[in-house]
């Protein structure tokens, strides 16, 4: 059974407090894991759209140039999810860093490692993932 979350604890803090979300060898397979999913990203964003620049500060004024070319919105798009998913992944190695990493930041419990396998830059353990979607839907979004 579930603990009851009531204390509000920073994922920081009680990721001290616990000497960090996971033994250092799982966060060295997690940092592996994430750094081939960067590779491989980043591997393919440079083939898709080789006639744009690669350079994500041009990437505000990308969507006036997508408008004129449906395709290349299509493109665009994808690369823009690609894009948003490295940002993720770097933001992950991050927090493998500074040992916050595994820990949900919502209610500071450690996130289930399956979880974090299929989804290593996920920030939300299951249960706070439910409960963001089921807001989200509320609000409309
Ligand atoms: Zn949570």
């Amino acid at each position: 059974m579930m603990a009851k979350k009531t204390v509000k604890t920073s994922a920081k803090e009680k990721a001290k407090e616990s000497g960090g979300a996971m033994s250092k060898r799982l966060a060295e397979r997690f940092r592996k894991l994430l750094l081939s999913q960067m590779g491989e990203l980043m591997g393919k964003a440079e083939g898709t759209v080789d006639d744009l620049v690669t350079d994500n500060e041009n990437f505000p004024d990308l969507t006036d140039r997508a408008s004129a070319e449906t395709d290349l919105n299509f493109g665009l798009r994808v690369r823009d999810r690609e894009r948003k998913l490295i940002i993720k992944i770097k933001e992950a190695l991050k927090r493998i860093d500074d040992g916050t990493f595994g820990i949900c930041e919502v209610c500071g419990e450690p996130i289930d490692h399956k979880r974090l396998e299929a989804r290593p830059v996920t920030t939300l353990c299951i249960d706070c993932k439910i409960e963001q979607e089921r807001e989200e839907k509320m609000r409309g979004e």
